[in-house]
């Protein structure tokens, strides 16, 4: 049925790391046993790489098949004695947290129990304190025992249907089985896909994105920080299946002393920014094989934080606090030829500001509606300014409607609505959703549609088609993916989440993978090691690491 006991320990982020004794003989009859669940619910099977909690397939030599109910923290066997695939459903549905249907506490009210009758086991047939349960009993449950001797029945319907031949599961989840898993594993979570084998040195800042390669491949640029404190361009392939490769550096790949790294792409090529080793703002533009193009020498003085943002097939916005602390925006032009050219900028009178995010809500022909997220000496803004061909303008701000926080970024979900992703004044993460109204000339916080997380070290978020996801550095210093709808009317609900499947990390940057695949998305972090290492990501609904045949 569906039905799970209280008290039951289950499966962070509905992700189930498994290991199989490689002796047993009915290791295809286990693979189906996994499919069934991962295409009838949102539980996912992941090949185990170091998680504490597990389960490992094994054969036991006395009794038949069986599994604890639940998680039960470390190593747990799932005996798989008996080949049936159904049988096979039925043990992994209890180490996902589901109770044996004729054991729930309300199973008296359905049928009649003639425990006289049972001759074996009789603690299978105990009544069970219940947690969570559907609305009705289920004798067809996977996890319903069958009733015996037709003539002498453990079990009968107070009902009478079904008959006592018809009691008992068939071997495959059941509409209820599936209410009940929905219920405790409500969204499908973000799968580990693979990594880039090595990594790539040591790295110390990274900034990344994707854009398309040939035959349905994409590339993942990171404009980094090496371990020698020097901007470099790694680039690494990904594949459909999520094998990551490097490739080899691009012409021109490395610079001069940089910090704070950031990149976008630009018409075929793409444009990245740094502080130079002055603390002056320097462009560097790649054309389409990546290879170096042209820099912006002098053309921008000092700043501090900075964000670079694409507006059209030939010009960017630098978003930046300048040398004397206050939100500066640059627009400038990339030629064909890769040449930086600086056209206008905000003007030296911008808010106070200590850092910086932007992201283009609206775009036509010759404009942009552009909002920039800054922190403000008590508490977060987020502001709207119009570009033209020759001019950037305030439009609006968010006025005294958020308070302090940091690590802030904007992100523009697709309902439209804006929002505000930070670590907020007791270190949790924080999301804030805004209605901007078309024109920019209002930016109205929806209130109480909040979403809310732990404490986090750092954030890289990214829009997602079904909200966004942020990656996170938790508070133990592992990476962690958290997926977050987006309503029609702003409300922010926390879906699902990678659980413990990556390592220790720091310094993370996030791209969205451009092609449907079983990769989705690809987070570049600096690992325990402190070198640069790119981990593809399914955040929207495949199945775990086995191949749906
Ligand atoms: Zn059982």
């Amino acid at each position: 049925m569906g039905a799970s006991p209280s008290g039951v320990d289950l499966w962070r982020g509905g992700i189930v790391p498994y290991e199989i004794n490689p002796d047993l003989a009915n290791i295809d009859s286990i693979h189906q046993a996994i499919v069934h669940f991962e295409e009838q619910t949102n539980l996912r099977f992941v090949g185990r790489l170091n998680q504490d909690d597990y389960i490992r397939f094994s054969k036991q030599t006395r009794g038949n098949s069986n599994s604890e109910v639940g998680r039960q923290g470390g190593r747990q066997y799932v005996n798989a004695s008996l080949n049936a695939v159904g049988v096979l459903v039925h043990e992994l549905g209890h180490a996902v947290g589901m109770m044996h249907e004729h054991q729930r506490d309300d199973r008296d009210d359905w049928m009649i129990f003639h425990e006289d009758r049972v001759t074996d086991e009789a603690e299978q047939y105990e009544v069970e304190d219940t947690g969570a349960r559907t609305a009705r009993y289920d004798f067809q449950s996977v996890m319903h025992y069958h009733a015996g001797d037709p003539a002498n029945p453990i079990f009968e319907s107070r009902s009478g249907m079904p008959a006592p031949a018809d009691i008992g599961g068939h071997g495959t989840l059941t509409v209820t089985d599936k209410t009940l898993l929905e219920a405790i594993y409500p969204a499908a979570p973000v799968i580990r896909r693979s990594d880039g084998e090595g990594g790539a040195g040591e790295v110390l800042h990274t900034s990344a994105i994707a854009v398309p390669g040939v035959n349905n491949t994409a590339v993942v640029v990171n404009a980094i920080r090496n371990g020698s404190k020097k901007y470099q361009l790694v680039l690494w392939r990904v594949y459909d299946t999520g094998v990551v490769v490097r490739m080899p550096d691009p012409l021109g790949s490395t610079g001069g002393k940089a910090t704070a790294v950031t990149c976008t792409a630009v018409g075929s090529g793409l444009v990245s920014a740094m502080r130079d080793a002055d603390g002056e703002l320097y462009l560097i533009s790649h054309g389409d094989a990546f290879q170096r193009l042209a820099d912006s020498a002098d053309q921008a003085g000092e700043v501090g934080d900075h964000h670079l943002l694409m507006l059209s097939a030939n010009r960017v916005l630098s978003v930046c606090v300048s040398g004397s602390g206050r939100l500066l925006s640059i627009v400038w032009e990339i030629q064909s030829n890769g040449e930086i050219v600086r056209r206008f900028d905000s003007g030296t009178n911008g808010p106070a500001a200590a850092s910086v995010s932007s992201v283009v809500v609206e775009s036509t022909a010759g404009s942009q509606l552009v909002a920039i997220l800054y922190r403000a000496p008590s508490r977060l803004v987020l502001s709207t300014w119009k570009v033209d061909g020759s001019s950037i303008t305030f439009v609006a701000d968010s006025k005294q409607s958020m308070g302090a926080g940091d690590l802030a970024h904007v992100i523009a979900a697709p309902t439209g609505h804006v929002v505000v992703v930070c670590r907020d004044a007791s270190d949790r993460l924080l999301l804030i959703p805004f209605d901007i109204t078309r024109n920019g000339a209002a930016v109205t916080r929806i209130s109480g549609a909040d979403g809310h997380a732990g404490v986090i070290r750092e954030i890289a978020p990214v829009a997602r088609p079904y909200g966004l996801l942020t990656s996170v550095i938790s508070e133990g210093g592992h990476v962690l993916l958290i997926k977050w709808r987006v309503e029609d009317n702003g409300q922010i609900v926390r879906l699902g989440e990678s659980g413990t499947q990556a390592g220790e990390g720091s310094n993370l940057s996030v791209a969205a993978l451009p092609f449907a695949s079983k990769v989705t998305v690809c987070t570049v972090v600096r690992n325990g090691s402190g070198d640069l290492l790119p981990i593809t990501w399914d955040d929207v609904d495949g199945p775990g690491e086995l191949t749906v045949v």
